[in-house]
C-alpha cells in the first residue's frame, strides 16, 4: 500500500466507497453510513477548509511581497483575469454548442416531466435553492464588488470569505513592496514559514485522503434512489459530461502546445486534486492540494500559484459555467421552447460568464446561480420550481464532474501564467522531505 501512488489510493477508496454505498442501500443500511461513515468524511473536508485560509493568506502576501515591483502584479493579474475569462466563455460555448445540438430536452415524454414535477418541484431541495438565488438577486447590482472589501479582517478570515482574504493578502503583499526590505523582511519570513507549515499540514491530512474518499462516495452513493429519474435524464447529463471531458482536452492541449510539458505528465501530477475535487464537490475545500500539486509536483512557483490558484478557485469555473448553459438551454427546451431565441443565447454567453465568476466554490452553488442566467433570459418566474426540479435529481453527480473540471482549469492557467513569466521549473523535491515519493 505504501509503494502505490496516492491517485492510486484515492481511486481504491472512490470504488470501494461507491461499491460500499450500493451494498448499504440495497441492505438498508442507509443510516450506518450517515452515522458512522460519513462523519470521517466531514472531518476531512473540516481539515482542509480550516488550512484553506492560512494557506491563501500565507502564499498570497509571500507571492506578492516577492514579485520584486509593483507592475509585475499589474502584469500577473491582467494576464490570470484576461485567460480565466477566456477559458470560461470557450466552456460556455461548447455547452451551448452540445446542448442545441444534441437537444436533450426535446425528447421529454409528457409522463416523465409530470413525475419530476410531482416528485421534485415542491422539495426542500428545490426550494431551498430558490430562496438562495433569491437572496442574490435582491442585493444591488454593485453588491458583488462591495463584498471584495472586507471591513473586518477577523471576521473576513472567520468566514473564510475567500475574495476578502485574496484582496486583504495583496493590500499587505503590496505594501510590503513599499515599505524598506529591512522593516518588510521580519513578516515576509514569518508568513514564508507558515507557508512551509501548511504545505506540511496539506502532505499529512492527504494520507488520510484514500479513507476520507470512501467515506465521501458511500455517503453520495446512499442519497441516489431514484434510479428511474435518473436514467430519464441521462441525455441531459451526457451532454454536459461530454463538455467537461471536452473542456479537459482543451486544457491538455493548451498544457502541450504552450507549456510544452506532456498531458499525461500534467494529468498524473493533478490527479490527486481532480479526484478530491469530484469527491467532495467544492474547489475551495480542495483548494490546499491543487496548491500543493501545482507548486511542489507541476513546478509553478510560488509567487504565481500563491496568486492564480486561490483567485481561480473563487470566480474560474469553466465546468459550473459550461454546466449553466447546458442546463439553462435543456430547461427551456423541456418547458420554454419558445424563449430560445438567439439573442437570449447570446444574453445565456454573457450571464453563465457572471454566475459562474459570482458562484462559491461549495458544492451546488452553481445550481443556485443557474437561476440568475434563467432570470436573465425573462424566463416565467412561476416556471422556476419545474425548471430547477428538473435537473435537480442527477446535480450532485454533475457537480463531482464539473467542480474537477474548475479545479483543472485553475492548475492549467497557472501553468500558463507561470510559463509566460518564465516561473514554469521542473518540481523540485524538498531536500528534508522524505515522504516526498510516498505523497
Ligand atoms: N461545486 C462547484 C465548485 O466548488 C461549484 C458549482 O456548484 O458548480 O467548484
Amino acid at each position: 500500500m505504501k509503494k502505490l501512488a496516492l491517485h492510486w489510493k484515492i481511486l481504491i477508496g472512490m470504488a470501494l466507497g461507491i461499491i460500499f454505498g450500493f451494498i448499504m442501500n440495497s441492505v438498508g443500511g442507509k443510516d450506518f453510513v450517515t452515522d458512522w461513515i460519513s462523519p470521517f468524511g466531514t472531518i476531512f473536508i473540516n481539515l482542509l477548509k480550516l488550512i484553506a485560509v492560512p494557506l491563501i493568506l500565507a502564499s498570497l502576501i509571500k507571492g506578492v511581497s516577492e514579485l520584486g515591483h509593483i507592475s509585475k502584479i499589474k502584469t500577473m493579474g491582467l494576464r490570470t483575469i484576461g485567460i480565466y475569462i477566456g477559458t470560461t466563455v470557450v466552456a460556455i460555448i461548447i455547452g451551448l454548442s452540445i446542448v442545441n445540438v444534441v437537444k436533450p430536452g426535446t425528447g421529454m415524454s409528457e409522463d416523465t416531466i409530470e413525475k419530476i414535477k410531482m416528485q421534485y418541484a415542491n422539495s426542500d431541495g428545490v426550494k431551498d435553492k430558490l430562496m438562495k438565488a433569491e437572496m442574490q438577486t435582491e442585493a444591488g447590482p454593485l453588491q458583488a464588488l462591495v463584498d471584495i472589501f472586507p471591513s473586518n479582517i477577523f471576521k473576513a478570515l472567520g468566514d473564510a470569505s475567500m475574495l476578502q482574504v485574496i484582496f486583504f493578502a495583496l493590500f499587505v503583499g503590496i505594501c510590503l513592496l513599499l515599505i524598506p526590505q529591512k522593516k518588510a523582511e521580519p513578516l515576509i519570513k514569518f508568513f514564508d514559514s507558515l507557508n512551509e507549515v501548511v504545505m506540511k499540514m496539506v502532505d499529512l491530512i492527504m494520507m488520510f485522503a484514500p479513507y476520507a474518499v470512501f467515506a465521501l462516495l458511500a455517503n453520495v452513493i446512499i442519497a441516489f434512489d431514484d434510479t428511474e429519474i435518473l436514467l430519464k435524464l441521462l441525455l441531459y447529463a451526457v451532454c454536459v459530461v461530454a463538455g467537461l471531458l471536452l473542456m479537459i482536452v482543451v486544457y491538455l492541449i493548451i498544457v502541450s502546445v504552450y507549456t510544452k510539458k506532456s498531458p499525461f505528465w500534467f494529468l498524473k501530477q493533478i490527479s490527486p486534486a481532480q479526484l478530491l475535487a469530484f469527491s467532495t464537490s467544492s474547489s475551495a475545500a480542495t483548494l490546499p492540494v491543487t496548491m500543493e500539486r501545482v507548486e511542489e509536483h507541476i513546478g509553478v512557483d510560488k509567487e504565481v500559484s500563491g496568486f492564480v490558484l486561490p483567485i481561480g478557485a473563487t470566480i474560474n469555473m469553466d465546468g459550473t459555467s459550461l454546466y449553466q448553459a447546458i442546463a439553462a438551454v435543456f430547461i427551456m427546451q423541456v418547458v420554454w421552447p419558445e424563449g430560445l431565441t438567439f439573442t437570449n443565447q447570446l444574453l445565456i454567453v454573457a450571464t453563465a460568464l457572471l454566475a459562474s465568476i459570482g458562484s462559491a466554490a461549495v458544492p451546488s452553488a452553481g445550481m443556485v446561480m443557474l437561476v440568475i442566467v434563467l432570470e436573465a433570459v425573462g424566463f416565467p418566474a412561476e416556471l422556476l420550481p419545474i425548471g430547477l426540479a428538473l435537473i435537480f435529481a442527477v446535480d450532485r453527480p454533475l457537480d463531482m464532474c464539473r467542480t474537477t473540471v474548475n479545479v483543472t482549469g485553475d492548475a492549467t492557467v497557472s501553468m500558463v501564467v507561470a510559463k509566460s513569466l518564465g516561473k514554469l521549473h521542473d518540481p523540485q523535491p524538498k531536500e528534508w522531505d522524505d515522504n516526498y515519493d510516498a505523497v
